[in-house]
C-alpha cells in the first residue's frame, strides 16, 4: 500500500464556484497545496488562484507552470471546467455545439495534455475528469452537452493507455444533478421529474461530488474508471 507522506500539489481547473470550488476547498482543508483556476472571479480561501480559460491553450500552460514554480511538482489535476446550454436539437446551431465541445471536450483534453507532460517527467500523477451521468442516460435539450461528455470519457480510455506505463492514472467522476449555478435554468416541472427519477429523492450537494473526486484522486490502483455519483439517478431506468 502506497502511503502519502507529504501534501500533494493539486490543480483544480474551474475552481471559482460549484463543484470545482467545493473540490478545491476540500483538498485544501485535508492538507494539500491547492491551486485553482478562475476567469477573474477568484477562488475559495486557502486556495491559490490563477487565471485560465481552457479555450486558450497558452493560459493552461501558464497555469501548469505556475503550479510547478510554486510547489515544484504536480501530483493531481481535477479537470472540472464545463458549460451547458439548454436547446433542443431542432434549434441547435453548429456554433453553439462547437462552444460546448470547445470547453468540455477539447479544453479538457488540452489540460490533460499539459498536465501529463509534467507528470510524465515525474513518472507519477493522478488526473480526474468531470463528466456527467447524463452522458450515459441522455437528457432532452442538451444533446451537445451529453455528446461532449461522452467524448471526454472516450478520450480518457485512450489517454490511460498512453500514460499508464508512466505511472499516471486518469479517471472520471460522473455526477448526477448537483445543486450549482449550472442547474439554475431548470424549470420546477423538470426539477420535479428529475427528483422523481432519483432514488435518494434529492440532488447532490457540490461537497458530496468533491468527496468522491478526492477519494478518486488519492486512490492508487484505479485508472480508466467512470464513477457515477448520482443518488441512484440513471440506475434501473
Ligand atoms: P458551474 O457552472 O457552477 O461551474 C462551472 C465551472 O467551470 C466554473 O468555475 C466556471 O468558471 C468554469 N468554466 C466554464 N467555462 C470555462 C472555461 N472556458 N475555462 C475555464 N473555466 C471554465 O457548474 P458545476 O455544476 O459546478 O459544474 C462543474 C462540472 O460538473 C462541469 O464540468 C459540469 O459539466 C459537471 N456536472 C455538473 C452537474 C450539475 O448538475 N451541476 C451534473 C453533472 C456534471
Amino acid at each position: 500500500m502506497h502511503q502519502r507522506t507529504q501534501p500533494q500539489s493539486v490543480l483544480v481547473v474551474g475552481a471559482s464556484r460549484g463543484i470545482g470550488a467545493a473540490t478545491a476547498k476540500l483538498f485544501a482543508e485535508r492538507g494539500d497545496l491547492v491551486t485553482g483556476t478562475h476567469r477573474g472571479t477568484g477562488v475559495p480561501a486557502g486556495v491559490t488562484g490563477v487565471e485560465a480559460d481552457v479555450r486558450d491553450e497558452s493560459s493552461i500552460q501558464s497555469a501548469v507552470r505556475t503550479v510547478l514554480d510554486s510547489t515544484g511538482r504536480l501530483d493531481v489535476v481535477v479537470v472540472n471546467a464545463g458549460i451547458t446550454r439548454q436547446e433542443l436539437l431542432v434549434r441547435m446551431t453548429a456554433e453553439s455545439a462547437r462552444e460546448v465541445f470547445e470547453v468540455n471536450t477539447i479544453g479538457s483534453m488540452m489540460v490533460v495534455k499539459h498536465a501529463a507532460k509534467l507528470m510524465n517527467r515525474q513518472r507519477s500523477g493522478s488526473i480526474v475528469l468531470v463528466s456527467s451521468e447524463s452522458a450515459h442516460t441522455g437528457i432532452p435539450g442538451s444533446s451537445h452537452y451529453t455528446a461532449s461528455k461522452a467524448a471526454l470519457e472516450g478520450f480518457m480510455r485512450s489517454a490511460m493507455w498512453e500514460y499508464g506505463p508512466r505511472g499516471i492514472r486518469i479517471n472520471t467522476v460522473a455526477p448526477g444533478t448537483t445543486e450549482t449555478d449550472m442547474i439554475a435554468p431548470l424549470t420546477s416541472e423538470n426539477r420535479a421529474k428529475m427528483l422523481a427519477a432519483t432514488p435518494l429523492g434529492r440532488f447532490a450537494e457540490p461537497e458530496e461530488i468533491a468527496d468522491v473526486i478526492y477519494w478518486t484522486a488519492h486512490s492508487t490502483f484505479l485508472t480508466g474508471a467512470v464513477i457515477p455519483v448520482t443518488g441512484g439517478e440513471g440506475f434501473g431506468a
